[in-house]
């Protein structure tokens, strides 16, 4: 099918044009990497300015290996703290059950770093790597509608309308685009809630704590580690049982006192990082299904919008990093007709591995014994097999 601008009297197919929804962490490293396959993209995203979320943020080796070729690793290493291990300990005796090694023998073995991040840091890297013209912030999407000639026309709440050849939906775990195409299942709430902050390191007085932990209670836990590469920002988040609230949002506060409460009786190194927290925020903990299927014509979901998880492996961010990689690869030299295939082999690819990491996450025994991690590290986006 020919289109693209008329020129004389030939037509000059431009490059294909793709809208993106939503500038989170899979719709930034999705556009990025198809900017280097020569797709013109353009970034739609609700809020109309980026806010630091008081997040930390594991970068996997495997996500690191996809963001090595978008250009980050200089500025991700320098700004990222540097663990030895990601460890495993009892709550009460603090008795190692597996200390998970990263530092440089697991960057040789998996071919890329294990960085922890500051959230605001990671996406502010990843933002650095899309033109700030490709990004139109304060547009959310209200409707999408797949035109006959194969293109695809978007409505906005600010009364904007765009087209384009394809749309990636990027737009995260509660994703329009994701209800606009299939009639999904109902979200499952654990149960569970997880409060997290940032807080500078200075106010611990002095103390050091371990690079990184999960210390494993019998019904909850604690992951605890630093963010920035001199120590002086940590970050923690927990899981642990309240059946009543049920807001899942980045930005709902939680009860400082209340968190401590819940955590007596842990080890000594627990009790000073919540009697040091001066605040906190509280987000409950859902769970979703696999989606049967991702694409429909010309619109694909990516990351959180397809394959949402329990954040119990920290792989959530990377699966969708690896995402915008092999999307760029299927899309890479694809004709306009041929982009629904594109979008087909794209989900072939990629569905057994992200539907095998959500369960995984759900059962929530990761590395909590001796386990062999290859398979999630070792991963690299930019070279495993397309699907046929
Ligand atoms: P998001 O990053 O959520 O981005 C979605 C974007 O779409 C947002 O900017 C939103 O504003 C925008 N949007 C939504 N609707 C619209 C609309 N209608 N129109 C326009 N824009 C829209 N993952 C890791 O890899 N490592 C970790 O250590 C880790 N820790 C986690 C800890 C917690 C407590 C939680 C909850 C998650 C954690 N994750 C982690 C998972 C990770 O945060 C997500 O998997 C990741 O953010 C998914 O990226 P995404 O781009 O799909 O969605």
């Amino acid at each position: 099918m020919a289109h693209g601008k008329t020129v004389g009297r030939d037509v000059m197919p431009g490059p294909l044009s793709i809208a993106i929804i939503g500038a989170g962490m899979g719709g930034l490293a999705t556009a990025a990497a198809l900017r280097r396959v020569g797709i013109d993209v353009t970034v739609y995203e609700q809020a109309t300015q980026f806010a630091r979320l008081g997040a930390g943020i594991q970068i996997g080796c495997n996500a690191m290996k996809v963001l090595r070729r978008l250009g980050l690793e200089d500025r991700l290493r320098g700004g990222s703290f540097y663990p030895r291990s990601w460890n495993n300990r009892d709550w009460s005796t603090g008795e190692v059950k597996f200390d998970m090694i990263f530092g440089e023998s697991a960057e040789e073995k998996f071919g890329a770093p294990y960085l922890l991040a500051h959230r605001g840091d990671l996406h502010a890297a990843l933002a650095s790597a899309v033109p700030d013209e490709c990004i139109r912030l304060g547009h959310r999407l209200t409707g999408l509608d797949q035109i006959t000639d194969g293109s695809v026309r978007l409505v906005f709440a600010n009364g904007a309308t765009a087209t384009a050849d394809a749309v990636v939906a990027a737009d995260g775990v509660h994703s329009v685009v994701r209800d606009m195409l299939f009639a999904t299942a109902p979200v499952k709430f654990t149960g569970r809630i997880a409060y997290r902050t940032t807080y500078p390191a200075t106010l611990l007085g002095g103390e050091r704590i371990d690079d990184c932990t999960k210390w494993w209670g019998e019904d909850r836990h604690i992951v605890i580690y630093y963010v920035k590469p001199d120590r002086s920002e940590l970050y923690f988040v927990t899981s642990q049982p309240e059946p009543d609230f049920r807001i899942e949002s980045w930005s709902a506060k939680g009860d400082v006192g209340e968190l401590r409460k819940s955590f007596e009786g842990f080890h000594p190194q627990v009790g000073q990082v919540l009697a040091a927290c001066p605040d906190v925020h509280k987000w409950a903990i859902m769970d979703r299904d696999a989606l049967p299927r991702w694409a429909e014509g010309n619109v694909t979901l990516l990351g959180d919008a397809c394959h949402p998880m329990t954040p119990y492996m920290a792989q959530g961010a990377a699966m969708a990093i690896e995402d915008g990689a092999v999307l760029s690869r299927c899309l890479d030299g694809a004709e306009r007709d041929g982009v629904a295939d594109a979008f087909r082999r794209f989900e072939a690819t990629r569905k057994e591995r992200t539907t095998r990491v959500q369960e995984t996450s759900r059962a929530n025994t990761w590395l909590r014994g001796r386990t062999n991690a290859d398979w999630v590290y070792g991963y690299d986006a930019w070279t495993v097999p397309l699907a046929a």
